[in-house]
C-alpha cells in the first residue's frame, strides 16, 4: 500500500488538519493502492503562506541559479525512472510500455526543456525609449486532472520555477501518487523550502480555495470545460490571472493520397493510447468518400497491433480510470448506435475474458455526421468516429465544425493541400504526418479548448507580468 496522509507545505511533510482520507483504485484490479488525506481550508492557506514567504527570495534567485535547480531536478527525475513508470501503471492503469514511452519521458522532458527555453530567456528588453521588464508573477496554484500524471504537473511546476514562481499543486485525488514522488524528487534535488507544496484534496475544498484565493496570484488549470468555467468565476473575485487547458475533439484530415494504412494506424493510436484519455487525441477521422471502404478494412486489418488487457502484461490499450469513466463511455456507445451511426468494430460491454477492470471495447463508428453527440462531445474512451467528406473546403469546414480548437492532424503528401489543411484548422496544434513531438513548441487550445500555452518558453511567459521602465537610470 503507498498510503501518504500528510502534505508538503514549507519543505515538510506535515499531518493533514482535517481527517477525511480517500482510497485510490487501480483500474485493472479494482483494488485500493493506497490512501491519501484530503486537505482542509486550513492546510492550504498554510501552503499558501509558505508559498508567498518564499516568494521574495525565490523570485530574486538568477537565471543561472534556476536553470541549475531544473537540470538538478531532471536528473534526480531519471533515477525515480522505475518507480515512475510503475506508480502510473498502478493508479493510471496505463500499459507499462505507455508508461514508459509517454507519460515517464514526457515528465522528464518538460524539466530539462524549461532548462534549456530559461538559458536563452530573455527577462529584460531595451526598447530604446523605455525598458520592459518580465517579472514572475507571483505564487501559482496548480490544479490537474488524471490522465497524464507526470506530464500536466510537471509542465506547470518547469515553467513556474522557471519563471522564479513558487507554488501550490493540488494534483487529481484518483492519481496522487506520481505527484508525490515528484515531490520527493523535489526534497532531492535541493528546491528551497516553501517552494513547491503538495495539498491533497477535493475540487470543491483545494480546487475551489486554489481558485479564489486572495494570496494566488495565478492559476493554471488542466481539465474539464465545466470546471474551467468555475475556475474563471472564481478568479474573477480577485482578478486573478489564470490559463485554462481544457478538452477537445479534434480532427485527423485523411488526405486522397494518403497511405491508407498509414492513416488507420495513426486513427487507432489515437484511440489506444492512454485508452483515448487524451485531451488532444483525434477522434474525428475524416476520410475521403472514395477511401471510406479501404480505410474501414485498414482500421480492422491494424486493430489488433493494439491488444487490449492487463497493463503489466505486455499490452497498449488498459482500463479506463474508473467505473464512472467506464459507464460514461458505454452511454456514448449507446448514444452512436441510437443517432444511426454503424459499428465498424467494438460496442459496448467489456472485452472477452477481462471481467475484472474497467476495459472498454476499442470501438470504431462509421457513417457519422459531424453534428452528432458522438462528434460533438468529448468521449474520453476508446472511440473513434469515421465522417466522410468529398473536397478539402469541406473536410476543414466540418473539421472546424466544433466548440474545441486544441489540435489538429493531417496526412497525406501533397504538400499543397498539407498546407492547406494545417492552416485552415482553427486549433492550437497541428500535426503533420508523423512528426515527432517538439517540447519547445508551445500547446495550448483555440475557443472552448482553453486560454493560454504551455511548454517551452510560451509556457515560462505564462508564470511573468510585463513591466515597463521609462527612464532606466544607467
Ligand atoms: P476535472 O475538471 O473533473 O478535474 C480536473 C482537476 O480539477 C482535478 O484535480 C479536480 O479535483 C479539480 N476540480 C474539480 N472540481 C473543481 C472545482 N470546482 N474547482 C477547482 N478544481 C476542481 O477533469 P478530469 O476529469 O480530471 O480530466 C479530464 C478532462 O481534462 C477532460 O475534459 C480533458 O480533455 C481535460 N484535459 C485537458 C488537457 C489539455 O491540456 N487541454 C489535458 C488533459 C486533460
Amino acid at each position: 500500500m503507498r498510503n501518504q496522509l500528510k502534505h508538503f507545505i514549507n519543505g515538510e511533510w506535515v499531518e493533514s488538519t482535517g481527517s477525511e482520507t480517500y482510497d485510490v483504485i487501480n483500474p485493472a484490479t479494482e483494488e485500493v493502492i493506497g490512501t491519501i488525506s484530503m486537505g482542509t481550508e486550513e492546510d492550504l492557506d498554510k501552503a499558501v503562506a509558505a508559498a508567498k514567504q518564499a516568494l521574495p527570495s525565490f523570485s530574486q534567485t538568477s537565471k543561472q541559479e534556476r536553470v541549475e535547480m531544473l537540470e538538478r531536478i531532471a536528473a534526480e527525475y531519471e533515477k525515480r525512472k522505475d518507480d515512475i513508470i510503475e506508480t502510473i501503471t498502478d493508479e493510471l492503469g496505463s500499459p507499462q510500455k505507455i508508461s514508459e514511452k509517454v507519460h515517464y519521458t514526457m515528465g522528464y522532458n518538460h524539466f530539462s526543456q524549461a532548462a534549456e527555453s530559461l538559458k536563452d530567456f530573455s527577462f529584460m528588453e531595451d526598447r530604446g525609449g523605455h525598458t520592459v521588464v518580465k517579472e514572475t508573477i507571483g505564487v501559482s496554484g496548480l490544479i490537474t486532472p488524471w490522465n497524464f500524471p507526470t506530464n500536466q504537473t510537471s509542465t506547470k511546476i518547469a515553467s513556474a520555477f522557471a519563471a522564479g514562481s513558487p507554488v501550490i499543486l493540488k494534483p487529481a485525488e484518483m492519481t496522487p501518487f506520481a505527484a508525490i514522488i515528484l515531490t520527493e524528487i523535489f526534497e532531492a534535488a535541493g528546491v528551497p523550502k516553501g517552494v513547491f507544496n503538495l495539498v491533497n484534496g477535493t475540487g470543491e475544498v483545494i480546487g475551489n480555495g486554489i481558485s479564489s484565493h486572495p494570496d494566488i496570484d495565478f492559476v493554471s488549470f488542466t481539465g474539464s470545460g465545466a470546471v474551467g468555467k468555475k475556475i474563471m468565476e472564481n478568479a474573477s473575485e480577485t482578478i486573478k490571472n489564470f490559463a485554462l487547458e481544457l478538452g477537445g475533439k479534434s480532427p485527423l484530415v485523411v488526405l486522397e493520397d494518403a497511405d491508407v494504412e498509414v492513416a488507420a494506424r495513426a486513427a487507432v493510436n489515437h484511440i489506444a493510447t492512454n485508452t483515448g484519455q487524451v485531451c488532444s487525441a483525434a477522434t474525428r477521422v475524416l476520410v475521403p468518400s472514395k477511401m471510406k471502404k479501404s480505410f474501414e478494412e485498414a482500421v480492422l486489418k491494424v486493430l489488433p497491433e493494439f491488444p487490449v488487457g492487463d497493463p503489466r502484461e505486455d499490452n497498449l490499450i488498459g482500463p479506463l480510470i474508473s467505473k464512472k469513466q467506464w459507464d460514461t463511455v458505454q452511454s456514448y456507445i449507446e448514444k452512436g448506435l441510437d443517432e444511426g451511426a454503424s459499428l465498424l468494430t467494438g460496442g459496448t460491454g467489456k472485452p472477452d475474458g477481462l471481467d475484472q477492470g474497467y476495459y472498454a471495447k476499442p470501438t470504431v463508428f462509421t457513417d457519422v455526421q459531424n453534428n452528432m453527440v458522438i462528434a460533438q462531445e468529448e468521449i474520453f474512451g476508446p472511440v473513434t468516429t469515421i465522417i466522410t467528406y468529398d473536397t478539402l473546403d469541406e473536410a476543414i469546414e466540418i473539421a472546424n465544425e466544433t466548440i474545441y480548437g486544441l489540435a489538429g492532424y493531417v496526412i497525406g503528401n501533397d504538400p499543397e493541400n498539407l498546407r492547406k489543411a494545417a492552416t485552415g484548422i482553427r486549433a492550437g496544434r497541428i500535426k503533420v504526418n508523423d512528426t515527432e513531438a517538439d517540447f519547445s513548441a508551445p500547446f495550448g487550445g483555440y475557443k472552448q479548448s482553453g486560454i493560454g500555452r504551455e511548454w517551452g518558453d510560451y509556457g515560462i511567459e505564462e508564470y511573468l507580468e510585463t513591466k515597463t521602465i521609462l527612464g532606466f537610470p544607467s
